[in-house]
């Protein structure tokens, strides 16, 4: 089969022949149709550590249809569409068995870094990682569900506890996932205020949904929030960016009692700055804050995230779509963060 082979760290992906991966008794084969393409696979090729092996298959976030099923595998059918999941799960632990399983104690490892993933004709999982696409759903809007939209659920519903008349700050609101998040915040029934940087991206942001615009290159942030909330500030702050800069004037933005939820880090290997920040313990509990880390989400939120898309609550925002031996100009694109939403690989 053909496949974007990553054979060291660093380096770009090379299109290969390479054989089709066996299925083992408890996992799924499929034939790829789509995978969603964002940062997460440019900073698995940057940093060492976390591919476990080479040569390596990426692409995380993938959908297609059942072509073979393990000896043991029951609940799914030959010819039925699936998104994955991609972490690599026990199933036992007691943070899996709490519906926590991105803090599974038995962690294996994520897709397309500790096993191949799908930038290539097929691909094959363990059947726990698959969930069924909706009719309705589109396998480019369901790839990318699966990641982009998930996680902007995971985080809005879970851990922002976004409720109806919120004022909910987005940090990174017209990248691939912080347009997303736009969108689910919306759909929760809060007010969004949205800060990017330049033009285009405030403009995806706005057509995403979002009720202010603020240009993160003008100006104290905090400042025109309170100017935006009669001096409350926001109940919630959703930080895709997870920079210094953001994560130190989300804190100042935030009204008593709000929660900062941190999505996006900016690994020094492949932005040069890191993600620490400076918390003044006054602050917190002066103003009863909460600083909380949002980790992916579980299966069952990817079915969740799916039926918002089937309900039309939430649409999935592709700006581009490419064909898989495309990878590496995808990923360029990425590093120079010229997209608005998500980008997406199609297989023939
Ligand atoms: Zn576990």
């Amino acid at each position: 089969m053909k496949a974007m082979v990553l054979h060291a760290i660093g380096r770009p992906l090379v299109l290969e022949d390479v054989p089709e991966p066996v299925v083992g008794p408890n996992d799924v084969k499929i034939r790829v149709k789509a995978i969603g393409v964002g940062l997460t696979v440019v900073h698995m090729i940057a940093n060492p550590g976390q591919v476990t092996a080479y040569p390596r298959i990426p692409g995380h976030e993938v959908a297609g249809e059942i072509v073979a099923l393990g000896s043991e595998v029951s609940g799914f059918t030959i010819g039925q569409r699936v998104t994955n999941h991609f972490y690599l799960t026990c199933g036992q632990c007691r943070y899996c068995r709490a519906g926590r399983e991105t803090l599974c104690t038995a962690f294996k490892g994520y897709v397309g870094m500790a096993c191949d993933g799908g930038y290539a004709e097929y691909m094959v999982l363990p059947a726990r990682n698959f969930v069924p696409i909706p009719d309705g759903v589109s396998d480019i809007d369901a790839a990318v569900a699966a990641d982009a939209i998930a996680t902007p659920f995971h985080a809005c519903t879970k851990e922002a506890q976004v409720q109806p008349g919120d004022n909910v700050l987005v940090f990174g609101a017209g990248g691939g996932v912080g347009i997303h998040v736009v969108q689910v915040a919306k759909a929760s029934g809060a007010r969004v205020i949205a800060v990017e940087i330049g033009e285009t991206k405030l403009a995806g942001a706005q057509a995403a949904g979002a009720d202010d615009l603020i240009d993160g290159s003008r100006g104290d942030i905090a400042k025109q929030v309170a100017a935006l909330t009669g001096g409350r500030g926001v109940d919630s702050v959703i930080d895709v960016v997870g920079a210094k800069e953001t994560l130190e004037a989300s804190v100042t933005a935030l009204a008593p009692g709000g929660r900062l939820v941190i999505v996006g880090v900016r690994p020094p290997a492949v932005f040069g700055d890191s993600s620490k920040f400076t918390l003044d313990a006054t602050v917190v509990v002066r103003k009863g804050i909460e600083v909380r880390g949002s980790r992916y989400v579980t299966a069952t939120e990817i079915a969740q995230t799916l039926e918002l898309l089937r309900q039309k609550k939430v649409r999935a925002i592709v700006e581009r779509t490419f064909p898989l031996d495309q990878a590496e100009a995808v990923h360029q694109l990425i590093r120079d963060n010229r997209l608005v939403g998500r980008v997406a690989l199609v297989v023939d």
